[in-house]
């Protein structure tokens, strides 16, 4: 049965102003209607951000190991909630259980890690040049940050936004995917039923050009954290810029794996298999370039190929399954516009290419496993992304042929290199241009102590995740405070900038 949710506004659960509606439908089975989700607009926004805004002060005068507190019961909650929420990501974005409960986890691993940042939110005590005079630099909150999120991680992602922002002193406007809002207003409950005060944590659910977009350009907004598509993220980039906001980005990936001659083959197989078609090739992470040396490259493709005709399309919600739906009828058409792109540019379809509407899969947006060899580096299909079950297939002669391949792309987020050779490996993780690098693993699988993001057209700012050099350091501003307690004038501080 379709559940009717609501925009959370000022600590109420709230209809949209206008009372409009949309639904949201699981990819699986087109019949099925998850929710029926509030159709908000800039009215909305509007009461969303005055909340916040009148939350901030009290909430960043709260002891940050207080703050951290409320996070800590949310973890808790999620923790318990853990194999319900699992089907609800199943349900509503489509990925097989397995991975629809690691989306869940890395919720819950990300809110027990900043509930602990609550204590550790230092700044640094530096020696000053000057006797009698001390100098320091401390974190304070930004203010009232706006965050928009895809639907690919749909707690995941809304837990490594919202957490930091919230531990760090922030308030904070959330507008999910609206291809997700189940899964987004649920993760929301848990943090408001944790006690978190009025005004604190507003949801608003709506269309992104909308919605979004009205966060994004208010005045009383004063940071901006988006995950998405390129072009979305450009053009807020841009906005943000001319208004003069904090802005950070993580936007589009084509993520290589290499394989060199002495890989340990069985395992390079697996690794590009769970990398290439895991939740459909719709991680941002998804390993949709796969580099081979030309020694293994017969024995590797013959291997890979067979290992993907065997993967189980089906319901997420069947354990047997390996591989989902993709998330709606635009992506569906897109990855076979770019099957067919593939092959018009002259690369080979070894396998896959095809809708796939068997038994339980009939009502669904399910595509086979796809796999392209004799790709050229320079070809549409090895350049842009796809975002789909869709993996290239391409051969060379050295790792630094290989590096070359992986690196002549505009995006840098994840890359991994197959190898039993240490000094290859060094090379390797030296030279890829991405934000992460996995040796002898696939190019998923981030762990939430670490900062996540990448390089050239895929992030822009502070990354996420990670402690300092992370997300604190997206969430706060540095304030830094010299005391003199000389009780004199020294020379030396006017003479300064
Ligand atoms: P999308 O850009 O279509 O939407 C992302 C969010 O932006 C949604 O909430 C959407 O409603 C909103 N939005 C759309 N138009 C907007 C506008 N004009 N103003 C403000 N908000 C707007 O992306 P998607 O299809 O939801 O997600 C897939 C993309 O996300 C892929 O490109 C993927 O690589 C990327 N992604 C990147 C990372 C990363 O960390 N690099 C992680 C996950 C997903």
């Amino acid at each position: 049965m379709a559940e009717k949710i609501k925009n959370l506004i000022h600590g109420k659960w709230v209809e949209a102003e206008s009372k409009k509606t949309f639904k949201s439908i699981s990819p699986a089975d087109t019949s099925e209607v998850i929710g029926i989700v509030p159709q908000s607009e800039p009215e909305d926004v509007e009461k969303a951000v005055e909340a916040a805004r009148a939350a901030f002060r009290e909430w960043a005068l709260t002891p940050a190991p207080r703050r951290g507190e409320i996070l800590f019961r949310a973890a808790e909650t999620l923790t318990k909630k853990k194999r319900e929420l699992g089907e609800l990501v199943a349900r509503e974005m489509g990925k097989v259980m397995p991975e629809a409960m690691g989306d869940v986890q890395e919720a819950i691993d990300m809110t027990y890690y900043m509930a602990g940042e609550g204590r550790r939110l230092g700044g640094e005590t530096i020696p000053s040049e000057l006797p009698n005079k001390d100098a320091k630099s401390v974190r304070v909150p930004i203010g009232v940050i706006a965050q928009i999120t895809p639907w690919n991680f749909p707690i995941a992602i809304p837990s490594w936004k919202i957490t930091p922002a919230l531990v760090c002193g922030n308030t904070v406007v959330f507008k999910p995917s609206s291809e997700t809002p189940v899964c987004a207003t649920r993760f929301v409950e848990i943090l408001h039923g944790a006690g978190l005060p009025a005004g604190v944590l507003n949801l608003v659910h709506g269309a992104g050009g909308t919605v979004g977009e009205a966060m994004v350009k208010h005045s009383h907004v004063n940071a901006v954290s988006f995950t998405g598509s390129n072009p979305v993220g450009e053009k807020l980039a841009a906005l943000c810029g001319s208004l003069h906001k904090h802005f950070t980005m993580e936007t589009g990936g084509k993520n290589p794996i290499i394989v060199m001659d002495d890989a340990h083959l069985e395992l390079a197989v697996e690794g590009c298999i769970w990398g290439g078609f895991g939740t459909s090739g719709q991680r941002c992470t998804a390993a949709s370039r796969v580099i081979v040396h030309e020694a293994v490259f017969g024995d590797f493709l013959e291997a890979f190929v067979e290992r993907a005709k065997r993967l189980r399309l089906g319901s997420p919600l069947d354990e047997k399954v390996d591989v989902g739906p993709v998330i709606n009828e635009s992506q569906f058409k897109k990855i076979l516009g770019y099957i067919e792109i593939g092959q018009k540019e002259g690369a080979r379809l070894v396998c896959g290419g095809k809708p796939y509407r068997k038994g339980a899969c009939a009502r669904g947006y399910f595509i086979e496993p796809t796999v392209f060899t004799e790709v050229k580096p320079k070809m549409r299909i090895a350049q842009e992304e796809i975002f789909g079950p869709v993996v290239s297939i391409l051969k060379v002669r050295s790792l630094s042929e290989a590096i070359a391949v992986a690196n002549d792309i505009p995006f840098g987020l994840s890359a991994a290199v197959y190898t039993q050779d240490v000094n290859a490996s060094a090379i390797a993780e030296r030279d890829l241009d991405t934000g992460i690098v996995y040796i002898n693993a696939s190019t998923i699988g981030a762990e939430i102590q670490l900062p996540f993001g990448g390089t050239k057209r895929t992030g822009l700012g502070p990354r996420e995740a990670g402690g300092r050099g992370g997300a604190l350091d997206l969430y706060t501003k540095w304030k830094v405070v010299y005391r003199d307690f000389s009780g004199k004038l020294q020379r030396a501080q006017i003479d300064k900038e």
